[in-house]
């Protein structure tokens, strides 16, 4: 039988079933789906692929899912380091973007995201950002998946001046890119502390019309929890819970200082949490309770929040602080074993964005978002347990080759979509401006 592509590889982790690796085994995809997983061997006598992958000191595993991110902020990489939120935030980032963020800045700076995020063996981010509509023009353009928010905020920005006119055109957007197979369009209201009762009423009854996620800030610090109960006497998450929005659709990020009970309340409506440990640890916004999480039953996705406040978009680095500081948090070594990273930073993502019936695992049938990990360097030896391997001890330069539904976007290291010359004199422009 004739196929696109077959991928041998040292080693297959498909993620699903868990704890699984296969080793000298091929993956085989048509159409830009995996048709087939089996022994290397019987590929090559029931299959000819018109490209044929040898990845002999490979791991080959699903791409990982960013699933939350700010992705033309990378334009602020290291413009306002070692602050707490507000103040980052209110003194910082916010004038930056009152004065410079239009369509030029999000077009180059999600292409640099964009760029980053491939070579890292990212294959699909959620983003939450003004002007969504050039993000999802450059994700479309480079074959990156991506959720592409529906931003409401309460305050005017250069993209819209009112909580209405953020709803008109975030339903224009997305009326406009449904049909594209790699992007979905979430709403993403900023946060509990930025937008008011009213819209939130309002996304919430076109969410069910319109089936679509929302995705929002929530319990990021203290603070924000705290204002809140000063004035209302409820906490954030109870708000929310009183606008009927936590449900199997709503994603909640960050999520620090969970009490037991409010872990129990995400825990009945199916709400999904998306933890960035970097940006929590960074901005000292406190400790998301993963292990007690995932033990209520809860899904637990992973992502890197803005590269102005990580300040990278790797989710290899991502992944091992998530093991790591669950054990921290939990006081308990076996918190948040290998696997269960690994989980997070890829089927996890795929159910909180509700896509997992096309990504998140090398399953038959679902798109071919793979990604190919060199293994050969003097650091990766010995190699006992390659899952363990890839948690604890793998750098994102050793992703090698990623495709998205089959179409190769990674080559030996190089970006097949993107112009890397072009892309970092574009970038050396915006520093210009952005530190004048
Ligand atoms: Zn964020």
């Amino acid at each position: 039988m004739k196929v696109d592509l077959i991928i041998q590889a040292r080693w297959i982790i498909p993620v699903e079933p868990e704890s699984v690796t296969y080793e000298n085994h091929a993956l085989v995809v048509n159409d830009g789906k995996i048709v087939d997983l089996l022994p290397s061997i019987i590929a090559s006598q029931k299959y000819q692929a018109t490209t044929l992958e040898k990845l002999d000191e490979h791991v080959v595993m699903p791409g990982l899912i960013n699933s939350h991110t700010h992705a033309s902020m990378s334009l602020m990489r290291g413009i306002a380091d070692d602050l707490p939120l507000m103040d980052w935030l209110q003194n910082h980032i916010w004038p930056l973007e009152q004065k410079w963020v239009g369509e030029a800045y999000v077009r180059d700076g999600s292409d640099l995201a964009i760029a980053e995020m491939i070579r890292g063996g990212t294959t699909c981010f959620n983003d939450m950002y003004f002007f969504p509509e050039i993000t999802a023009q450059q994700a479309i353009h480079h074959s990156i998946r991506a959720s592409i928010g529906l931003i409401l905020i309460d305050f005017a920005s250069a993209w819209a001046e009112n909580s209405d006119a953020y709803i008109e055109k975030g339903l224009a957007l997305h009326e406009q890119i449904r049909h594209q197979a790699l992007i979905t369009t979430p709403f993403s209201p900023h946060a509990p502390y930025t937008v008011s009762d009213e819209p939130l009423k309002k996304i919430r009854v076109l969410a069910d019309e319109l089936e679509l996620p929302i995705h929002m800030h929530v319990h990021e610090i203290l603070h924000e929890i705290q204002e809140q109960q000063k004035k209302t006497g409820q906490t954030p998450l109870q708000r929310l819970h009183d606008l009927g929005l936590l449900s199997p659709s709503f994603i909640a990020v960050h999520m620090t200082q969970l009490s037991d009970e409010e872990i129990n309340l995400v825990a009945e409506t199916g709400t999904h949490i998306v933890h960035c440990p970097e940006s929590n640890l960074k901005l000292a916004s406190g400790f998301c309770s993963v292990a007690k999480c995932l033990e209520a039953g809860i899904n637990v996705a992973i992502g890197t929040d803005g590269a102005a406040s990580n300040n990278d978009l790797d989710m290899f680095g991502e992944m091992r602080t998530a093991a790591l500081l669950a054990k921290g948090v939990a006081n308990d070594a076996s918190a948040v074993p290998a696997k269960t990273a690994l989980e997070m930073a890829t089927i996890n993502g795929a159910k909180a964005l509700g896509i997992a019936d096309k990504t998140g695992s090398l399953t038959i049938g679902k798109a071919a978002d793979v990604i190919a990990i060199k293994m050969d360097q003097l650091e990766a030896q010995p190699l006992y347990e390659p899952i363990s391997q890839i948690v604890y001890a793998t750098n994102r330069q050793q992703v090698t080759d990623v495709w998205v539904a089959g179409k190769q976007l990674l080559k030996d290291r190089n970006l097949t979509t993107i112009n890397v010359d072009d892309l970092k004199a574009k970038v050396a422009e915006w520093q210009l401006r952005l530190k004048s």
